[in-house]
């Protein structure tokens, strides 16, 4: 075997970072590289779920890393620590084999209890779990935690406690990420668990494809064999080819759920609103524990930012982390989606994230007060004469509510509408600090949330603010 020489190795990881910003994340550190001989890089990973995310999802990467770093038609392939301790390196006249069966190997894990379960191939079908979407890195607020603790109570005795759980919210909320929390929390603490973690779009086309090449036999045994069922996005039971497709699930669900065998479920909407699904597989979803993901609360979402930037080993300014949770409200993909244009930004540009690289990477102007499109002078006039109230009353220390509703809903306009600081929107309105500014964004943006009749009065006065 041929040690692997760091200065090369620490050449491939900084290429990497700087190439791929949105994939240079917190555990390429336990990385070990095992071996250089005859064309293969062997990288040691902790586990075999990261050992399969990479191989499937980040191989082309590496090879490219690996061959810019030695100059050399390098392949990557990745191992576990524990099936490193064996490893024999391979004798170099099969060099060029070895290479390309590297490239082809195909993850273990949760394929190879699916091949246990009698399907020989490897199904473009079988998800690839993501080291990422762990427990751990599952950030909690109010909008998530009864799905988050039936998630873990599920891993923790699958079977024994909610039986379905069904977890149901709009898109980006972290449905699929909880699922696959189950999964590997139950690969980890209970290794032999048979589990079968698909999309219901793949569950429908293998049923299509197995009635139609007469294999009914062999998807029942693969679907109704298993410890633990996980099926993201059941709501697509609703679309085509629906009646069959919902029938063979409920004997599927039937047969799971009288040997005590867990199912788990996601979906954009409650079990009753999902179109065309039928009345006996709507009770049945309904009879565990059905929880709601919903939209993710301003301290939420500046948490999530910062365990995103935390993932990738990155250093992300609070006054960046703020501006970016204003801004992007709707759910945690959009959030991930701006820091890591941020992000990719400054690596691209070999520079420090600071807000004028934020605005610029996000497409907003530069920050000038000056130059922005909306005045705080036209925020005011709309907000004053809705509420009835004086720019006075807005800059005093007044507390009644018909004065910090209005200086509220001011200082989150400013905020949205304008290019000043929080520092500067604070000073404005009575020389408040920034953290007052910042909790009444918060509490506006909670409002509009929990309230639709607030949230319209505020679209009302967000529509009526004209740029200059
Ligand atoms: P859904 O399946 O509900 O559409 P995903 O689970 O795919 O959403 O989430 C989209 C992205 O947002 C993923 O990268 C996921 O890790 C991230 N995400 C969602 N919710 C959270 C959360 N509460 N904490 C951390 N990351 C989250
Ligand atoms: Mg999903």
């Amino acid at each position: 075997m041929a040690r692997v020489d760091p200065t090369l190795w620490r050449d491939m990881m900084a290429y990497l970072r700087s190439r791929y910003a949105s994939i240079s994340r917190q555990w390429f550190e336990a990385l070990e590289p095992i071996d250089l001989s005859s064309g293969l890089l062997v990288i040691a990973t902790p586990s075999s779920v990261q050992r399969d995310y990479l191989q499937r999802k980040c191989i082309e990467q590496f090879n490219e890393a690996a061959q810019t770093s030695t100059g050399k038609l390098v392949g990557v392939r990745f191992i576990t620590a524990e099936e490193a301790a064996n490893y024999a390196a391979p004798s170099p006249a099969h060099s060029t084999v070895a290479a390309a069966a590297a490239v082809a190997t195909t993850p273990t894990g949760i394929q190879k209890r699916l091949s246990d379960n009698g399907d020989h191939h490897d199904s473009p079908d079988q998800i690839v779990l993501s080291p990422d979407y762990s427990f751990d890195n599952f950030i909690t607020g109010p909008n998530n935690q009864l799905a988050y603790a039936a998630a873990v109570a599920v891993a923790n005795q699958p079977g024994n406690t909610y039986n379905p759980l069904f977890i149901h919210g709009g898109v980006g909320l972290g449905k699929t990420h909880l699922l696959q929390a189950i999964c590997q929390q139950v690969l980890r603490e209970r290794p032999q668990t048979s589990i079968l973690y698909v999309s219901c779009d793949a569950f429908m086309n293998q049923f299509i494809e197995c009635v139609q090449a007469g294999k009914m036999a062999e998807f029942r045994h693969r679907y109704r064999h298993v410890d633990l069922l996980v099926l993201d996005d059941i709501h697509f039971l609703g679309g085509g080819n629906r009646e069959r497709s919902q029938e063979e699930f409920f004997h599927t669900f039937n047969e799971l759920y009288q040997s005590s065998r867990q199912i788990v479920l996601s979906s954009d909407a409650p079990p009753a609103d999902i179109p065309h699904l039928e009345e006996r597989l709507v009770s049945r979803f309904n009879w565990g524990l059905v929880a709601n993901v919903t939209k993710p609360h301003y301290e939420t979402r500046v948490a999530i930012l910062r365990a995103k930037a935390r993932l990738r080993g990155i250093e992300v300014p609070d006054d960046v982390i703020s501006f970016i949770a204003t801004r992007v409200d709707s759910n945690a993909r959009e959030l991930e989606g701006a820091i890591t244009t941020v992000i990719g930004h400054a690596a691209l540009q070999s520079r420090a994230i600071d807000m004028e690289l934020a605005r610029a990477a996000l497409g907003e102007p530069p920050s000038d007060g000056q130059t922005s499109q909306v005045t705080l002078q036209q925020i005011i006039d709309v907000v004053t004469r809705y509420y009835n109230v004086k720019l006075s009353d807005l800059q005093s220390r007044r507390r009644h509510k018909s004065v910090t509703e209005p200086r509220q809903v001011c200082m989150y306009l400013a905020r949205q509408r304008t290019r000043f600081s929080l520092e500067e929107i604070g000073g404005y309105f009575g020389g408040r600090d920034h953290t007052t500014v910042m909790h009444s964004i918060r509490t506006v943006d909670d409002r509009c949330l929990t309230e639709p009749a607030f949230a319209q009065q505020v679209a009302h006065l967000d529509g009526q603010i004209a740029p200059a």
